[in-house]
């Protein structure tokens, strides 16, 4: 581990990952990866998860492939440095912000979209400049084999390493010292990177999971509603970290909730749905336990699904009605499979305070009709993102960050995002040395006096009206006076 690390940082050393040229070339490897090794990617998610082609492509490939493409086409405007404004009162100097990769940065991805989440924030780390070490999920084997034997392929190796290994290995890894540690799992992965992290003062991303609730307004059309949520809650057969984790909706919506579902269920899935080939498995024998003991603890009626079964790896679509919050196994963890229960609140009022209660969630949906009500959701509660009338979407929504608050993570990324994340904002500063520069700032040298202080702070104070944003303003101000002044002028001549 140590010498893959010692090696990465030799080649950031070189200075090789700075010019446009190597990054772009970098970035279009990864391209061409996901364009010729699309087989080998798609049979290695078949193997890992039964992951559909139609998942895969999307969910995937076409994920990282937009989100490379975006960050090729802006390259140059994402890295470039960045002038300060004019300033009147300091023309003489020249103040930028430069941005420096951050030097050997080590990305953990996690199983449930294992290319995504490891090769994600490789772009970005790419484009900023820096060399990386990339530790793929060990859950989903097959697509961690996968990518230590393409990356190599595409990417420049002294820079770029894959490291395989289980949970042991992973914190020998995190032993070592890195620039950035860019971490994705589950809060208790969070914990142990950011407890390893601070013994070098490394600074982290974390991309958390947690509870993602959806409330339900009475206002809505419950077929449109219905056929989002469950789209949400079953890709990936629920195991996406902001799938719809639980539903809050009125007793009276209840039923008719459960009747458009069971429609809709029967629309996507036709009535044999373990047989049905769009429906994913559970990663392994340890999260079907895991999701089995949910089941059989729950006080709730199951309304619908229900069905396990074990050698298969397959839970079916369940939905549970009568939860009681406070003590229902469905609601102490994150679900993370395709169990959605439900919870009775009586109004938006009674929503939000639940939402409030609990932990900051990595994603928040709501589903109304009704403006005020959905501002109200907007001010009154914390989320990492906010997904109105549809739920997941917001993931792939270009330009929008991605990340959790709270406990469901910090930081964030997806394309320009991501680049700013791997991105050291560097503060220059160039003084004038000029005669003129030197008197303009000769009051603050000793001997100090009553009317060094007066100037210097006149200046101190008055430094932001001069720059070229409130110059403009100025500017228009005076231009709309001249022209009024015309105007009237005009209309006196002609009136004489
Ligand atoms: P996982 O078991 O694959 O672990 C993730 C990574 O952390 C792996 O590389 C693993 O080797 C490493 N790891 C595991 N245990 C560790 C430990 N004790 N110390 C250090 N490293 C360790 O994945 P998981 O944790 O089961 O992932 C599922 C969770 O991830 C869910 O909570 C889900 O919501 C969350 N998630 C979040 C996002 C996001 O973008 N916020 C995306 C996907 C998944």
């Amino acid at each position: 581990m140590a010498a893959i690390v010692k090696s990465a940082r030799e080649a950031f050393a070189t200075g090789k990952t700075l010019p446009m040229s190597f990054r772009r070339k970098q970035l279009e490897g990864l391209l061409r990866m996901y364009d010729e090794g699309k087989q080998e990617i798609m049979d290695a998610l078949k193997q890992d998860l039964r992951k559909t082609t139609f998942e895969g492509t999307l969910y995937e490939i076409e994920i990282l492939k937009t989100d490379v493409k975006g960050i090729l086409r802006n390259l140059k405007d994402w890295t470039k440095e960045e002038q300060l404004p004019f300033n009147a009162l300091s023309f003489t100097d020249n103040a930028s912000v430069h941005k420096d990769p951050l030097g050997v940065v080590l990305i953990l991805g996690t199983w449930n979209y294992p290319f995504v989440m490891a090769l994600q924030p490789l772009a970005g780390a790419i484009a900023a400049g820096n060399c990386a070490v990339i530790k793929p999920s060990e859950v989903s084997a097959n697509s961690s084999a996968t990518i230590a034997r393409l990356l190599p392929r595409y990417l420049d190796k002294d820079c770029y390493k894959v490291f395989e290994g289980d949970v042991t290995a992973t914190i020998t890894l995190l032993e070592e010292k890195f620039d950035y540690i860019f971490a994705t799992g589950s809060v208790a992965v969070g914990r142990s990177v950011m407890a390893a992290a601070a013994k070098h003062l490394t600074p982290v991303t974390l991309e958390l999971g947690g509870k993602s609730p959806t409330y339900i307004d009475d206002s809505v059309n419950m077929e449109r509603t219905v056929k989002r949520i469950l789209w949400g809650k079953l890709i990936n057969l629920g195991q996406t970290c902001i799938a719809p984790d639980y539903v809050l909706i009125s007793k009276a919506r209840q039923q008719e909730f459960l009747d458009v579902a069971s429609k809709v269920l029967a629309e996507y899935y036709g009535d044999n749905w373990q047989k049905n080939p769009d429906l994913t498995r559970i990663i392994n024998e340890r999260h079907f336990n895991r999701l089995k003991k949910v089941l059989d603890a729950t006080k709730g009626r199951v309304a619908i699904g229900g069905q396990t079964d074990q050698k298969d790896l397959w839970i079916s679509p369940t939905i549970i009605v009568d939860v009681d919050p406070a003590t229902d196994s469905t609601m102490e963890d994150e679900i993370f499979g395709p169990i959605l229960p439900i919870v009775n609140v009586e109004s938006p009022e009674a929503a939000i305070k639940f939402i409030r209660n609990r932990p900051k969630p990595l994603a928040l949906y709501i589903f109304s009709e009704n403006s005020d009500l959905i501002e109200k959701f907007k001010t009154k509660t914390s989320s990492g993102g906010l997904c109105v009338n549809d739920c997941v979407v917001h993931t792939g929504y270009v330009g929008l960050p991605f990340g959790g608050v709270g406990t469901s993570g910090m930081g964030n990324y997806h394309g320009k995002y991501t680049v700013d994340t791997f991105c050291h904002k560097k503060a220059v500063l160039q003084r004038g040395i000029s005669a003129v520069s030197e008197k303009l700032g000769d009051s603050r040298y000793p001997p100090y006096t009553n009317g060094k202080i007066k100037l210097m702070s006149f200046g101190i104070g008055a430094i932001h009206k001069f720059d070229v944003t409130y110059n403009k303003f100025v500017t228009h101000a005076l231009a709309a006076a001249l022209g009024a002044g015309i105007l009237f002028a005009g209309l006196a001549l002609k009136s004489l």
